[in-house]
């Protein structure tokens, strides 16, 4: 099996084996074994639901850091959308992208400007007809890795054109190759990050390799950007995106750029999932497209903001309204020369992860079905967890993969520590008097 990358970590120590994260975790990923949480790697899509569930704080996410630019020899910094609501709507754009320039990077390309183009090129795409409906986002990558593991059969559906900030680093990467005369790899291009499913895709050593050098998350430089940010701003504009880009990082940002009539947009890793399984089931007819997000409210909510996403939405309707006012024009209104850095042949292949098959051999596959079957029917069927597998029917599943056993479960226990009673008594009684004289 594949090795995995994976940035949602466990900080071990303060782990209380509560079982909050393994109920939540949208691919039954995480288990309770002595009293611990453990994440199965092949199954986590790194979607960072159970870093806002832990009541401990036992989950984080690894991301690069600042540090890391004195690597490169010129460093870049890729803005997402998000990042503009960590802060009050006062603080204008402009300031936000010198105050990165601040903290030590030369240069910034707002991915939201990448978005724009992306957003042309969907419609571009879409207009070709030749996709299969619903075309499914591929924007988010947790949604990506989720369709990866858990719908397979829905890979063909995925938008083949690249995420915005992908696009906004092979653009950048580029320019700056061309323009200083430097060789690709003096280049540091480094995504501020709400999502730590970004950092997955960057490292993970089994997909094609990312023209993003590293991620930062957003709550790692929150402090030190703050600071950074100049509370007057006469450097001349930075800012060159529009609302159609920045939109993205609320969720229908995406589909209210895109000339289709059948689109819907969902959110949340679970609703998400319940939304693929729909398509699956054949029962979202008449779709074209589906804006899927892993996070509550789309990128605002992800895991490694620092503002809370319904502080993030209202300032981000406070920025739109400014925008609107102040009719700010981006720079590209074609996808023209980008075509190259947009289009399928760009973009790494999706290829299945089916981590939740049984075995890869068939007929071992259908035997692990049985045993299941009939384990479950042993099973109280309550659901409760404590057991440390998130559900009855995974308890019976990792019993026939081997990583559990049937009196993992309290109320089996308790039935067979009853029964050990029972039968002890039984015996106790079936003791002869004389060695009961004996031992008195
Ligand atoms: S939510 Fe999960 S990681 Fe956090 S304390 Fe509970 S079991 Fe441990
Ligand atoms: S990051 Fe998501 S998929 Fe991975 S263990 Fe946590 S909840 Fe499960």
């Amino acid at each position: 099996m594949d090795e995995y990358f994976h940035s949602v970590r466990l900080i071990s120590d303060r782990c209380k084996g509560c079982v909050s994260c393994t109920k939540r975790c949208p691919t039954e990923a995480i288990r309770i074994r002595g009293g611990k949480a453990q994440i199965i790697e092949s199954r986590c899509i790194d979607c960072g639901e159970c870093i806002r569930r832990c009541p401990t704080h036992a989950k984080t996410a690894v991301t690069d850091q600042l540090a890391d630019l004195a690597e490169y020899a010129y460093n870049v910094a890729l803005p997402a959308p998000a990042l503009y609501a960590q802060f009050s709507a006062e603080i204008g754009i402009d300031a936000i992208l010198v105050g990165l320039l601040n903290l030590g990077f030369d240069e910034v390309f707002e991915v939201a400007q990448a978005a724009e183009l992306v957003s042309l090129a969907i419609n571009d795409y879409m207009a070709r007809g030749q996709a299969s409906r619903p075309v499914i986002s591929s924007a988010c990558p947790a949604v990506v890795r989720l369709i990866q593991v858990k719908f397979p059969e829905l890979i063909d559906h995925l938008l083949p054109i690249n995420a915005p900030v992908e696009v906004a680093a092979r653009l950048v990467r580029q320019k700056c190759s061309k323009q200083l005369n430097l060789k690709p790899e003096q280049i540091g291009i480094w995504f501020i990050t709400p999502c730590p499913a970004k950092m997955t895709v960057i490292k993970q050593a089994n997909d094609l390799k990312s023209s993003i050098s590293g991620a930062i998350g957003i709550s790692k430089i929150y402090g030190d950007l703050l600071k950074a940010i100049p509370t007057e701003c006469p450097n001349p504009r930075l800012h060159k995106s529009t609302w159609q880009g920045i939109g993205w990082a609320v969720a229908g940002g995406e589909t209210s750029t895109i000339n289709e009539l059948n689109t819907l947009v969902v959110y949340g890793i679970h609703s998400v999932s319940t939304a693929l399984e729909q398509v699956v089931m054949g029962k979202l007819t008449g779709l074209d497209y589906i804006e899927a997000l892993a996070c509550a409210g789309g990128c605002i909510g992800g895991a490694l903001n620092v503002e809370d996403r319904f502080v993030a939405e209202h300032r981000m309707k406070q920025r739109k309204r400014t925008m609107e006012t102040v009719q700010e024009a981006g720079e590209l209104d074609s996808v023209g020369d980008y075509s190259e850095v947009l289009l399928s042949g760009e973009r790494p292949p999706v290829e299945p992860k089916p981590v939740l098959r049984l075995d890869d051999d068939i007929m071992k596959a259908m035997s692990k079905v049985e045993e299941i079957e009939s384990t479950l029917k042993r099973l109280p069927g309550f659901d409760c967890g404590l057991c440390g597998s998130p559900s009855c029917y995974t308890l019976a599943q990792d019993i026939a993969q081997g990583m559990a056993s049937e009196t993992d479960c309290i109320f089996k226990l308790r039935e067979k520590v009853r029964d050990l009673a029972q039968t002890m008594i039984e015996l106790a009684n079936k003791l002869p008097p004389s060695l009961d004289k004996e031992s008195s």
